[in-house]
């Protein structure tokens, strides 16, 4: 349970974000005291940014535990030799490796993705048909030195991703994980609060399959650009769009509408692409050695975080969906009354003792008019006021976050609303 005043909270609300930065997602996470800007691309995650990130990764967690999936944690720092069986060490074959020199001769590099660390581990352990499939996953911190760090957390230098393997005996079990992981991934960009604007799209794929398939959220400040049909709810990547593509598809040009997004996430078949350079193969039920059939599955936890700044927020400030919101209530007394304090103590009591996440505004010396301009920054999904005018109506006053206006309820009706809407 989270036990949170916010006179011990030592952030700040701020009314200027840094001068340089530029996305709305960071200007009000830094405003807010969500997050801590080190340098461009490079953010700490301060308490109440840890609590929503923290939220998003147990969402993730569990759709990919329901599908099997087994959660690991692999080593930022990657062994040179590793990498160069797929020829992916080289600067001049991948350009965004963050590499740094070991005292005593050698160097490592910062993990920028994690196929080759995945396929070097199971290659330990994977031997027959019966060691198979598995789909092991990992949260991770990850390096890339990016040029365009202009989009605050959602494209950062370091960044903090999930990431799934699977590995399958052959194409068919491979796809049958790929279709159901299009499925978790839905469920989990809908548990957010992302879904109604989070699009699977067709994308490049590689030497293995025509497709990849990207998760894009639709907001004006996306990278990329989609070609959306709203009636089935599938879009492609201009990378891939032409006619071809949009018959295979069974999709008609005059309904696609082109759109900006965001990838929030990525699955992709990899085929025999790691297994062939790591010689991970198993012995089949007839005795043959056959190689396994992989695949990758990424999302986003910052970057995710960042979209849902972006698409869910006003002019006052964030509004983040009851799912991921650092706490569910933000409790504010108003006022110096002793007789007020002493009843938004009494609530905050009750609303703790019902496991109810509260950041409680106990702060002195605050107008109300403050107080409420950074209840609407942080955007906590549900405000209750206690002061002398709640008090002389016997009850407190409830606001949500999207509304404009609230009403007073009695503390013993807030409790029951809110239990009734887990
Ligand atoms: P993009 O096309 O946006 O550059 P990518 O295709 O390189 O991303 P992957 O390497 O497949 O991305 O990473 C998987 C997921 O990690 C992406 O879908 C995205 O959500 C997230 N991601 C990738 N790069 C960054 C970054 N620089 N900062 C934050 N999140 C990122
Ligand atoms: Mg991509």
């Amino acid at each position: 349970m989270s036990l949170m005043r916010q006179s011990k909270l030592f952030t700040k609300t701020r009314k200027e974000a840094p001068s340089d930065e530029v996305s709305k997602n960071a200007e009000l996470l830094i405003r807010a005291g969500f997050i801590h800007k080190e340098i461009a691309g490079v953010y700490s995650f301060l308490p109440l940014g840890l609590k929503v990130l923290n939220k998003i990764e147990n969402i993730i967690r569990e759709e990919m535990n329901k599908v099997e999936g087994i959660e690991m944690r692999t080593s930022v720092l990657q062994n040179k030799e590793v990498w160069e069986k797929t020829n992916r060490w080289d600067d001049n074959i991948v350009d965004n490796w963050f590499k740094t020199d070991l005292k005593n001769g050698g160097q490592v590099g910062l993990s920028f993705t994690n196929e080759e660390a995945y396929s070097n581990i199971l290659k330990q352990y994977v031997a027959s048909y019966k060691d198979l499939p598995i789909y092991p996953y990992d949260f991770k911190s990850i390096f890339r030195n990016e040029t365009r760090s202009k989009s605050g957390i959602m494209r950062g230098r370091e960044f903090y991703w999930k990431a799934l393997y699977s590995f399958s005996k052959d194409e068919t079990e491979h796809n049958v994980f790929y279709e159901k992981m299009k499925t978790a991934y839905q469920n989990v960009f809908k548990r957010v609060g992302i879904g109604h604007l989070t699009y699977m799209t067709f994308a490049s794929g590689g030497t293995f399959s025509k497709f990849s398939h990207e998760f894009q959220t639709i907001t004006s400040v996306g990278e990329d650009t989609i070609y959306l049909d709203e009636n089935s709810g599938i879009a492609i990547n201009k990378e891939v769009y032409n006619d071809e593509v949009i018959n295979e598809l069974g999709l008609n040009k005059e309904t696609l509408v082109e759109q900006r997004a965001v990838e929030v996430g990525n699955i992709f078949s990899l085929g025999t692409k790691f297994s062939e350079p790591f010689d991970l193969k198993y012995t089949d039920e007839k005795g043959e050695d056959k190689f396994v059939i992989m695949g990758s599955y990424g999302i986003g936890l910052g970057r995710l975080m960042g979209i849902v700044v972006e698409v869910l927020s006003d002019d006052k400030g964030i509004i983040w969906p009851e799912s991921i919101a650092p706490f569910r209530v933000h409790l504010l007394l108003l006022g110096e009354d002793e007789a007020v304090k002493t009843e938004a103590d009494k609530v905050y009591q009750e609303l703790l003792n019902a496991n109810i996440e509260v950041l409680f505004d106990d702060r002195v010396g605050l107008s109300a008019g403050e107080k409420f301009a950074d209840a609407d920054l942080l955007g906590i999904p549900t405000r209750v006021v206690v002061s002398a005018r709640s008090m002389k109506e016997s009850g407190v006053e409830v606001k949500n976050r999207r509304d404009e206006k609230g009403g007073v309820v009695s503390t013993e009706e807030l409790l029951n609303n809110l239990k009734n809407n887990v």
